[in-house]
């Protein structure tokens, strides 16, 4: 081949054979290490675009650092290509929660951190308590106004009727561990918002991650929903062994419900029986 455009042709055409389907020329004022000239570089291409320095580049993509694409306002050049940060090796390895080495941790996050508007309201968090060994972990929605006040869990009305709940099969307050969806008590015991349920669910899981009890009881909708990642009905759930992370997960009527409609003891009495089998097994 004799003339520049048939050698310019037959050159990309090796690229495309290469894989390589386009000649990147890098912008100007870039370092870059001239590549010598070979006497089988294309004519015109070689040449094409000298840096300011006069200092030919071909084949070479322009240093474009991580993360960011090249995005050279004052160039004509076709963009380098979009790039990104590789993955962190742990991506939760900063986060403070998935950090945390124990309940005391936690709940000590739980008292520093502000993760939502509803914390603006309450009087005390209230993080959980029980065994750091507990087979049984109890879960609830979120505090209510003497919990507020305490700083524990399930020790107003409810909280009574929860105590006698686990005592029928066999179980002191002290060996189980209780907590909610949400650490600080909504205003006016209103239901959790999705937002609210969001920012404060991490602390549950963790403190789920840390006890990994043979069992979870989830009482009322927000809890089996929230572990469940559900919106099915309470009554959809019930009598069933649904599974969090592998752990099993028994729904049941909140405390609070059955203190208003006592025809759902019945009900709830066989749920926990359930979890006591599974408990036992
Ligand atoms: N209701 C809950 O869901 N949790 C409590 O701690 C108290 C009442």
């Amino acid at each position: 081949m004799s003339d520049g455009r048939a050698l310019a042709r037959a050159y990309l055409e090796q690229q495309r054979l290469l894989g390589t389907d386009a000649v990147m020329v890098p912008a100007s004022g870039e370092a870059d290490v001239p590549l010598p000239e070979s006497p089988g570089s294309p004519p015109g291409l070689a040449e094409s675009r000298p840096d300011p320095g006069g200092v030919p580049h071909v084949g070479r993509t322009p240093a474009v650092s991580p993360g960011r694409a090249n995005v050279s306002g004052s160039s004509d050049l076709p963009p380098s290509g979009l790039t990104y940060d590789p993955p962190a090796q742990d991506l939760f390895s900063a986060d403070p929660i998935q950090r945390a080495a124990s309940l005391a941790e936690i709940a000590d996050l739980v008292c520093r951190r502000i993760m939502c508007q509803i914390n603006e309201a309450r009087t005390n968090t209230v993080p959980g308590e029980g065994a750091d060994r507990a087979r049984l972990v109890v879960v609830g929605e979120g505090p209510g106004k003497t919990e507020d006040e305490t700083g524990r869990p399930f020790v107003g009305k409810a909280g009574e009727l929860l105590t006698k709940i686990l005592s029928a099969i066999g179980l002191e307050r002290e060996q189980v561990y209780i907590c909610n969806v949400v650490k600080c008590r909504p205003p006016e015991n209103r239901t959790p918002q999705y937002d609210e349920i969001a920012a404060c669910v991490p602390y549950l899981f963790r403190q789920i991650e840390l006890l990994a009890p043979g069992v979870i009881l989830a009482m009322g909708n927000t809890a089996a929903q929230t572990l469940l990642n559900t919106k099915q009905s309470l009554g959809a759930l019930r009598s069933k062994v649904h599974r969090f992370r592998g752990i099993p997960v028994i729904v049941t009527y909140h405390p609070a419900a059955l203190l208003r409609n006592p025809n759902w003891k019945k009900p709830t009495w066989d749920d926990v029986r359930i979890a006591h089998r599974l408990l036992d097994g």
